[in-house]
């Protein structure tokens, strides 16, 4: 409620814009001009970037109520993992940003092989609504990979946008990383500019839209969508926890997240134990009248309460069409073939599917499009590998739900229809630079030697050393230098024992 009081409308703000091209033509002047290829610069801002979001929470805490009436904590939520991501860049970008010197054949001993970290030009990130800072998140990775980046927050969160549109510009250069804000047709504008890469999350609907736009030029694009996540619950599992653990994935954001646990696989007998549980955990998350923030708009809203209906609601069922609200609602007894198992739910309702065993899971989980997450509840190891090896998904976790997404150093993505290319970790960096080769020849005499086995005229005994020279061989593993190391202290401890016992003889 004190929230509510303090905050201001932010979406009345009114922001000044170019048009979709000078914004581009303008950055990729900047990146011309090669100021975000200065490794400094690129600290500077990253630095600018984490001061904004330090200096900024409580307008942005406020931005995201505005257009989603976001619960505080899980504002912040997103800005931790924001603020953390910003920390990892810093720490590693100095390390990522220094050519690579791969290993090296025979016939380039004298050779200098590199590989060079390019950054690639003007990058677009265009983020959803849902997560509407999370998803801009790859924005930050761009700029440390020495990239110009338009920022197109989604056009479902005005407030968010217009904030950002507004302060932005205070911490960074607005040529190099300008904010852009559009409709759905002002976005279309924006896709037919060219970019050097486009960074795209949403629906997959809108990510086929994008696809296409990024064809004109063969853009290479991340696609970050969304999909049904299964959650196997096998009867080894601690139930308690996974249904607290399975609840709290489902109500954050309202189910409003692409990690969202979707749907529930388990026996029958783990399904009654489970609802009592859930029940429970709900109860102690909300008390007697369990709600989490509200669907996002009206269009939504219907759309999940026609999804609802025939079901065999056992928790919650009740809504709010007048706040858009639906409490957290678990039913059972869902078939494969019910409507709300063949779309995407993105909201606080939790269908159980009933399956015999894991292997029919697996079946299930494999007859249907790629998940973006996948979540395994169980204590049986050979369960946990089983499912893992035997299913493909975006991204895995075991015994709790969308913590996967926290781990720094693991690459966040989807697979087939859940999306294509990852960030977060080195990927964040990696996604968005051009890998150079270099070799790098120079002009000395034995070298020339041995080009000359390469120019006409040709033999078959040139050939044969050419040959011999470019095979491939494997270098010397550290576990063979340790194996050398231990060697080579046996035989100085063995040479000095001998001496002692040899010098206590002569003494005798
Ligand atoms: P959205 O409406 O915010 O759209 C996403 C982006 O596309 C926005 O920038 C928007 O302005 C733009 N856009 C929308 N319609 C467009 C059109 N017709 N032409 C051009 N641009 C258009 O978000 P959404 O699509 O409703 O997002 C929800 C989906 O996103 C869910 O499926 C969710 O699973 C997925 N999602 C995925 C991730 C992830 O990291 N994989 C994260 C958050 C959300």
């Amino acid at each position: 409620m004190a929230l509510l009081e303090k905050s201001v409308n932010l979406s009345i703000m009114h922001v000044e814009q170019k048009s979709a091209a000078e914004v581009v033509a303008t950055a990729r002047d900047a990146f011309n001009k090669g100021f975000t290829k200065n490794v400094k610069h690129r600290m500077k801002h990253l630095k600018s970037f984490k001061k904004f979001l330090d200096e900024n929470e409580e307008s942005i805490v406020q931005a995201m109520h505005e257009d989603l009436r976001k619960q505080r904590e899980e504002a912040r939520f997103e800005i931790s993992i924001a603020v953390n991501h910003l920390k990892y860049l810093m720490a590693n970008l100095k390390e990522w940003v220094e050519p690579k010197r791969p290993p090296k054949r025979w016939l380039e001993l004298l050779d200098g092989v590199y590989v060079y970290h390019d950054p690639l030009g003007v990058v677009l990130v265009m983020g959803a609504w849902n997560v509407p800072l999370l998803t801009l998140v790859p924005v930050t990775g761009a700029m440390a990979a020495g990239n110009c980046v338009v920022i197109k927050p989604s056009h479902n969160c005005p407030a968010f946008g217009n904030m950002l549109a507004k302060v932005l510009p205070t911490y960074l250069d607005s040529m190099c990383y300008p904010v852009f804000l559009g409709d759905i047709d002002q976005t279309k504008i924006l896709l037919e500019q060219r970019f050097d890469y486009i960074y795209y999350t949403g629906s997959t609907s809108v990510g086929k839209i994008v696809h296409l736009a990024a064809n004109k030029y063969l853009t290479p694009t991340t696609l970050e969508l969304g999909g049904k996540n299964p959650v196997y619950i096998d009867p080894s599992a601690d139930l308690e926890l996974t249904a607290t653990r399975v609840m709290w994935g489902k109500c954050f954001n309202s189910g409003q997240a692409c990690i969202a646990p979707d749907y529930v696989l388990c026996t029958k007998s783990v399904e009654k134990e489970f609802v009592l549980h859930a029940r429970n955990a709900l109860k102690k998350f909300y008390g007697d009248d369990p709600r989490c923030c509200p669907i996002v708009n009206d269009q939504h809203f219907k759309r999940l309460q026609s999804l609802m209906t025939g079901l065999n609601i056992v928790i919650g069922g009740r809504t709010d069409p007048l706040e858009n609200y639906i409490e957290p609602t678990v039913a059972t007894g869902v078939s494969p073939n019910d409507p709300i198992m063949q779309e995407e739910i993105f909201g606080p309702i939790l269908p159980i599917v009933t399956v015999t065993c894991f292997k029919e899971a697996v079946k299930f989980i494999n007859r249907r499009e790629k998940p973006l997450a996948l979540y395994i509840f169980t204590k049986n190891s050979s369960v946990k590998n089983y499912i893992i090896e035997h299913t493909s998904s975006g991204g895995v976790t075991v015994n709790d739900t969308l913590m996967h997404l926290m781990v720094e150093s693991l690459p966040f993505g989807g697979v087939g229809l859940s999306g294509m290319g990852c960030y977060k970790g080195k990927s964040s960096f990696f996604t968005f630079v051009h890998k150079k080769s270099v070799l790098v020849k120079n002009f000395n005499g034995i070298i020339e030697k041995i080009n000359r086995l390469r120019y006409p005229p040709y033999s078959s005994q040139k050939t044969d050393v050419m040959g011999f020279l470019l095979k491939y061989r494997r270098g010397p593993s550290w576990i063979w230098l340790f194996y050398v190391g231990i060697f080579l202290i046996g035989f100085v401890v063995g040479f000095l024992v001998f001496n002692y016992f040899a010098l206590m003889n002569d003494m005798k």
